[in-house]
C-alpha cells in the first residue's frame, strides 16, 4: 500500500469565502474555495492528521478517511484547533484516548481551551491523551512507524512548530524559519510552507518570503498554503515555476 499525503485545507484562517461570502480577488472555481488549513498522513494502516481546523468534519468526509489514530499540532490557534470536538466518534470507534502530539505550550493551550476533552466533566468522559514532543518522536500502528523531526519556527508572536517526516517538511503556520533549524530542510521531496498573501504580514510568509525559503532549501517540489482571499490558484499558479504549486483543497499525493 502506497503512503499518502493530503492536503485537507489550504485556507487562511478564515477560509475563502469568509462568512460574508467575501471573496477578494478569486476567480469562480471550486480551487478557490479553501477550507483551514490542516493535512492528513497516511502510512499503511497508521492515520495521522496534523491539526484539526474548524472545518474537520466536512474535510474527513469529502477526502473518505474513515480512521484516525494520532493528531500532531502545529500551535494553538483556533483555526488548527477548534475542530477538536469533531474528533469523539473515534474515541468511541476505536476504544482508546486519542493520543495528540504537540510542543509543551501547545498542549499546555489545548488542556486549558478544550479541557473536557482531556479530563472528566459533567459526566461526559475525556476522549484524549496529549503527549509532549520531543525533537524526534515516533508513532506506530502494528508494524507501521511514521519517524517525525519537531523543529520550532517563529509565527508572529509564538512559536508554532515545523513537522518533518519522510522527506515531506510541513510549515503551514510561519514567518521566520530560525537559521539553525534550516538544516531539516535539506534533501525534502515536498515542502509545504506557508505562503499567506502578496503583501507582508507580521505572523505569516509573504510569497517573496515563502519565494525566498524555496530557493535556499530548494525541495524537489513545493506546495504553497495557508492561502488568502487575494492568491488566485490560476493567476499563481501561472507566475511560479514548475516545481512550486499553490495548493488546492484536496491535493494528494502518493510517496
Ligand atoms: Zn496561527
Amino acid at each position: 500500500m502506497k503512503n499518502k499525503f493530503t492536503i485537507l485545507g489550504c485556507g487562511s484562517s478564515l477560509g475563502s469565502p469568509w462568512i460574508t461570502n467575501y471573496k477578494g480577488n478569486l476567480n469562480k472555481s471550486s480551487k478557490n474555495i479553501r477550507t483551514r488549513c490542516c493535512a492528513h498522513i497516511q502510512k499503511g494502516n497508521l492515520s495521522v492528521l496534523i491539526d484539526s481546523s474548524p472545518d474537520i468534519k466536512n474535510q474527513f468526509l469529502k477526502n473518505k478517511i474513515k480512521n484516525l489514530d494520532s493528531i500532531i499540532y502545529t500551535h494553538e490557534h483556533a483555526d488548527q484547533t477548534a475542530g477538536i470536538f469533531e474528533m469523539r466518534p473515534f474515541y468511541w470507534k476505536n476504544k482508546i484516548k486519542i493520543p495528540i502530539y504537540g510542543s509543551r505550550r501547545t498542549i499546555r493551550a489545548l488542556k486549558k481551551t478544550y479541557r473536557y476533552c482531556f479530563v472528566e466533566e459533567q459526566g461526559y468522559k475525556p476522549i484524549m491523551k496529549a503527549k509532549i514532543i520531543n525533537k524526534n518522536f515516533s508513532i506506530k500502528k502494528n508494524s507501521t512507524k511514521l519517524s517525525i523531526k519537531a523543529f520550532d519556527v517563529t509565527h508572529g508572536l509564538i512559536k508554532s512548530t515545523g513537522y518533518l517526516m519522510d522527506k515531506i517538511a510541513y510549515i503551514s503556520d510561519c514567518n521566520k524559519v530560525p537559521q539553525k533549524n534550516l538544516k531539516y530542510l535539506k534533501n525534502l521531496n515536498y515542502l509545504i510552507l506557508d505562503c499567506l498573501k502578496f503583501n507582508r504580514h507580521p505572523s505569516h510568509f509573504n510569497l517573496d518570503e515563502a519565494l525566498n525559503l524555496i530557493k535556499i532549501t530548494k525541495p524537489k517540489k513545493a506546495i504553497l498554503t495557508n492561502l488568502h482571499t487575494d492568491l488566485d490558484y490560476f493567476e499563481l499558479k501561472k507566475m511560479l515555476p514548475k516545481n512550486i504549486i499553490p495548493a488546492y483543497d484536496g491535493l494528494s499525493f502518493s510517496y
